[in-house]
């Protein structure tokens, strides 16, 4: 299958409410250009060098999302270039964006990386170091809070992931209702984006499903 034929049903598959963030992190540039031709805009990055020079060669309009692990010493560097920073998992890290996106004169969006999978190497927060950043966060006025990032343990087993999902989406209803800014859960890969959206995910992150398997 092509790009633009994945992307297509991809598309037709996923709710309006829903956006599709391509991930195209170890994918060449002419892939990428072929999801762009396609009307793909949204592209997510997990690597800092490899989303600058991704930035540096690809039209302007294009949005880019962090998804992966970021160190604070890498903040700087992508400030000017990122839309959203989905990979926010510690109150440091916040900081931060905070100071890098003051220096530019930037307000950057972030979501709050939390913690829902079993396997010990996931990085992300305890359910309660969420509430926390979110509430020393209020006193911020560069970065923006606008929601929840999640990854399920890697299994077959969908009654984990489905509970999984179901545990952060119960979190995200609860934040919402004290802070209002919350709008925005993603969660769901390309094995898993049907259970997301079902428990309840606004934004899904595809990379093998759209771009193929490598
Ligand atoms: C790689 C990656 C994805 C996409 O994974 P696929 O299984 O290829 O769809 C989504 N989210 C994050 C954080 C990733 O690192």
């Amino acid at each position: 299958m092509s790009i633009s034929r994945n992307l297509f049903a991809l598309n037709a598959e996923l709710p309006p409410h829903v956006t599709l963030v391509a991930v195209s992190k170890s994918q060449p540039i002419e892939r990428i250009k072929e999801a762009y031709a396609a009307g793909q805009r949204i592209f997510g990055e997990n690597r800092v060098p490899e989303l600058l020079q991704k930035y540096a060669a690809l039209p302007k309009d294009i949005a880019w999302h962090f998804i992966g692990h970021l160190q604070r010493n890498k903040v700087r560097s992508i400030i000017p270039f990122v839309q959203l920073i989905q990979s926010v998992d510690s109150f440091p890290l916040l900081q931060e964006i905070e100071k890098r996106a003051a220096e530019e004169g930037k307000i950057i969006d972030c979501l709050l990386q939390v913690k829902i999978a079993q396997e010990e190497t996931k990085f992300g927060l305890s359910f309660p170091e969420a509430e926390v950043a979110l509430n020393e966060a209020v006193r911020f006025q560069h970065v923006h809070i606008t929601g929840l990032m999640g990854m399920a343990t890697n299994t077959d087993d969908t009654a984990i992931i489905r509970q999984e999902f179901c545990s952060l989406a119960q979190l995200f209803q609860k934040l919402k209702r004290e802070f209002p800014a919350l709008h925005v859960l993603s969660l769901g890969m390309s094995n898993d984006y049907q259970i997301a959206v079902e428990e309840g995910s606004t934004m899904v992150r595809i990379g093998s499903k759209l771009f193929g398997e490598k």
